[in-house]
């Protein structure tokens, strides 16, 4: 089965990512795995890719692309895509990329009231020792402000302060509403309720599959 998981910055997405890839053994990537396997090998599409990140700028979406044909040709009959296409324009392209093999089976989206999102992002912590991550509410640390793993002082990253959470989301809604609504017009989207235990959420998503 050839997926593609969608869900905005704390849905979960790549919890019920990693379980999917392990218990269905279907291979997994995200465009972050391609950027930093093809800049560790130094490839022709790595350097390139480079070359925008280093000026701050998105790496356009045929660089990104070519990565992900590339690695899908080497997966043809099952995989999971995490994280792209993130907008349309990537989807048609993805789409047109695969025009002459059999397409995307599922486009599994995971949603999540923005509140809810807020709450989970801005509660986050992080432990400068060992990188451990803590939530202010669900998964508090037992001494605050310290790591129950190595004393390590807990901090918030400045990606997930309010203001910054709340713009995350806000470029996230705007790119993705229309992809959700291309995917639902090509007729194989399927949502699934990312509020509740990990483990429902995972039943939710098979039913989903099935
Ligand atoms: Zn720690």
């Amino acid at each position: 089965m050839k997926i593609v998981l969608l869900g905005p910055p704390g849905a979960g997405k790549g919890t019920q990512a990693s379980i999917l890839s392990e218990e269905m053994g279907v291979p997994r990537v995200s465009s972050g795995d391609l950027f930093r396997d093809h800049q560790g090998r130094g490839t022709e599409l790595g350097r390139l890719a480079k070359t925008y990140m280093e000026r701050g700028t998105l790496v356009p979406d045929e660089v990104t692309i070519r990565m992900v044909m590339e690695w899908v040709d080497a997966h043809e009959r099952a995989f999971l895509l995490d994280g792209f296409p993130r907008t349309r324009g990537q989807a048609e392209a993805l789409d047109e990329a695969m025009a002459d093999k059999s397409g995307i089976d599922v486009a599994l989206s995971i949603r999540v009231d923005r509140e809810e999102l807020v709450r989970r992002l801005t509660g986050r912590l992080i432990c400068r020792g060992c990188q451990a991550t803590y939530h202010r509410t669900s998964s508090p640390p037992s001494v605050e402000g310290r790591c129950g793993e190595c004393g390590g002082e807990l901090y918030q990253r400045q990606d997930d302060s309010p203001e910054a959470v709340v713009k995350r989301l806000e470029v996230y809604f705007e790119e993705t509403e229309p992809l959700i609504g291309y995917y639902r017009q090509t007729g194989i989207l399927r949502e699934v309720d990312g509020e509740g235990p990990i483990d429902e959420i995972k039943a939710a998503i098979a039913a989903a599959l099935n």
